[in-house]
């Protein structure tokens, strides 16, 4: 007798479990499926947390938004390369996608910026602690209390497809045993193929030899998995750097850090950036550096507010000391150099106009209140904005544009939306709003029969 579910979710990271979740309340059966031993993914790892205009938490704070300069400025970092349908979506949901998290006892109601946004609109936890792991934890309870079926070590490694339609999956269990499933839909949310070096030195053979910041199960076997039974697949070759990954650990260093008031410094002692542009412009600036990396450097203020910093401080990324000259003299840097340095950039927040490279955002307070801390820096590959073709209901795309019954993706697996630069704050965005998407729309199918 082999099992049988509406709805087989592959994947646990946000969009599957935002998927699973919804796809439950609409009275859907649901099985989770995840090959590693943990839940959670590589979103387990999201730093800076969930872009959205328009929130009642931005209301509370003041915050003036709209939905058309988060659009306006996505499409801009994105290099004008993002679908317009998918990103139109994206933008009108956001909202409903940050109370759809409250209503589940997940709250994101206090708000940074990232680079690439002209307002603060990323929103975190209370504490600002990193969103990851908090959005997990959150997630999973919501898992747990329903009762939702999870096969963990397990992995799905083929779509039952027959007469046009899925009908299932194959999974491969801890025991290395194959068991079929029975599914109206299989919801695809297995993430990006950032740690599968392999794959990315084929599209992207300028990235040989560059760390990942992700985790060990972004593999991109979904997209391989949906490619079987037809799916396109859009701008593969798209593949962002983080600039700031620290290399003994590939561990990231949250955009958060800059967001709330951090500088990035040579060797040299100098800046040599606008700290808040987008990602894939501040990383080709550090590659460009003759040492090719560079230091985040805050202090005591911009620690206190970011719980991130206690955490790189406790797994000992940090070089700390009690004045910019002993921080210089630590980090081999000219301390003259160093100095002026601070003097200049502290001058430019006082003005509130960034004379050197017109940083805009995120210019807090001086930095002048010691301890002062430094991370030694240089990019990593962080996400891959390519994946396969969806349509703005989630359902997956062949390469003739047209729908393939019973099959969803959602999250890093699915390609279009971010175009050819993901900004800071909106994978966290993606995965929850078109993950709750696709759970909505296998429930939806499930209910036709
Ligand atoms: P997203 O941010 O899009 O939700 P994540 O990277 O957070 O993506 O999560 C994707 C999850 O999918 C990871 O936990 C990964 O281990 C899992 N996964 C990837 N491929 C498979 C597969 N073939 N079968 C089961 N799980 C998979």
């Amino acid at each position: 007798e082999p099992k049988r579910y509406d709805v087989v979710v592959v994947g646990s990271g946000g969009a599957g479990l935002a998927a699973a979740i919804q796809a439950h309340d609409e009275g859907a059966s649901v099985l989770i499926v995840e090959k590693m031993p943990t839940l959670g993914g590589n979103t387990i790892k999201a730093s800076a947390g969930m872009n959205a205009a328009e929130t009642r938490f931005q209301r509370v704070k003041g915050i003036q938004d709209s939905k058309e300069l988060f659009y306006a400025e996505t499409l801009k970092g994105g290099g004008n390369k993002n679908n317009p349908a998918l990103l139109r979506r994206f933008v009108e949901n956001a909202p409903e996608a940050i109370e759809w998290l409250a209503r589940r006892g997940i709250m994101l109601n206090d708000i940074t910026t990232t680079g690439g946004m002209s307002i603060d609109r990323t929103h975190r936890p209370r504490d600002g602690s990193a969103v990851g792991g908090y959005l997990i934890s959150g997630l999973v309870r919501n898992v747990t209390k329903r009762g939702i079926d999870v096969m963990l070590d397990t992995s799905v490694d083929d779509i039952l497809f027959e007469q046009g339609e899925v009908r299932g999956v194959r999974l491969l269990t801890e025991e290395q045993e194959s068991v079929m499933v029975e599914a109206k839909s299989v919801i695809v949310a297995t993430g990006g193929f950032s740690a599968n070096s392999a794959m990315v030195v084929k599209y992207r053979p300028d990235l040989d030899g560059f760390v990942t910041t992700n985790h060990k199960g972004a593999t991109g076997g979904g997209i391989a998995l949906l490619e079987r039974i037809g799916a396109g697949t859009v701008d593969m070759g798209e593949i962002q750097i983080h600039p700031t990954v620290e290399q003994n650990t590939s561990y990231l260093i949250s955009e958060s850090i800059r967001g709330g008031g951090a500088i990035l410094v040579s060797q040299q002692g100098k800046r040599f950036f606008n700290e808040m542009s987008t990602r894939d412009k501040v990383s080709a600036a550090i590659i460009a550096l003759p040492e090719h990396y560079a230091y985040i450097v805050f202090d005591e203020h911009v620690r206190a507010k970011n719980k991130a910093a206690d955490e790189y401080i406790a797994r000992g990324l940090v070089t700390s000391a009690s004045s910019p000259r002993e921080l210089a003299d630590k980090l081999g840097i000219d301390y003259h150099a160093f100095l002026a340095t601070l003097e200049r950039y502290n001058g430019f927040v006082e003005k509130q106009h960034d004379e050197d490279f017109g940083r805009t955002t995120a210019l807090r307070a001086p930095i002048n209140e010691g301890p002062f801390h430094a991370i030694q820096i240089a990019p990593g590959v962080h996400h891959t904005m390519g994946g396969v073709t969806i349509n703005t209901e989630t359902e997956v795309l062949n390469t003739e544009n047209q729908v393939i019954a019973g099959a969803y993706a959602a999250g890093e697996v699915v390609g279009g939306l971010h175009g050819g630069n993901r900004i800071g704050g909106n994978a966290v965005a993606d995965i929850i709003i078109f993950g709750s998407l696709a759970g909505h729309q296998a429930a939806m199918r499930a209910k036709r029969g």
